[in-house]
């Protein structure tokens, strides 16, 4: 059932404590933790508690959630002082997603260039 959490899922399981994580932010529905292998100075994960495969998915089913999440990205970015920052959306392994729980990378503390590869 959409939302509900996956056995399987590595972001499910940081969601109930089964796996440690930095985290940074957390609400009622949305938990923000540092990435494991960070590509910026400050590289947050931010992800809905509940399990949508992606970003749009999330969107369709849970708009309220998907504004949550965005919310939250923009809330760890001034924590950060980030002065100028992204939000990244990877979709499909082709995009670089080895992660099918959606999530937020916010990307800040240094540079980023424009078009991003
Ligand atoms: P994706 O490649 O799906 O867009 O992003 C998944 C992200 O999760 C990657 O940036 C990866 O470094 C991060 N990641 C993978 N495993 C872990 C983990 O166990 N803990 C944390 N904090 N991040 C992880
Ligand atoms: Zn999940």
């Amino acid at each position: 059932m959409a939302g509900e959490p996956q056995a399987d899922c590595l972001f499910c399981k940081i969601v109930a404590g089964e796996v440690p994580a930095t985290v940074v932010r957390e609400t009622e529905h949305v938990v923000a933790f540092r990435d494991i292998n960070p590509q910026a100075p400050t590289h947050v994960l931010v992800i809905p508690k509940a399990h949508y495969p992606d970003a749009a998915s999330l969107a369709a089913a849970a708009p309220e959630l998907a504004a949550a999440v965005l919310a939250e990205a923009g809330q760890v970015a001034a924590d950060e002082s980030a002065e100028a920052y992204r939000i990244v959306f990877n979709t499909g392994s082709g995009a670089g997603q080895t992660v099918f729980h959606a999530h937020a990378h916010l990307l800040a503390g240094r540079g980023l260039a424009w078009p991003p590869g």
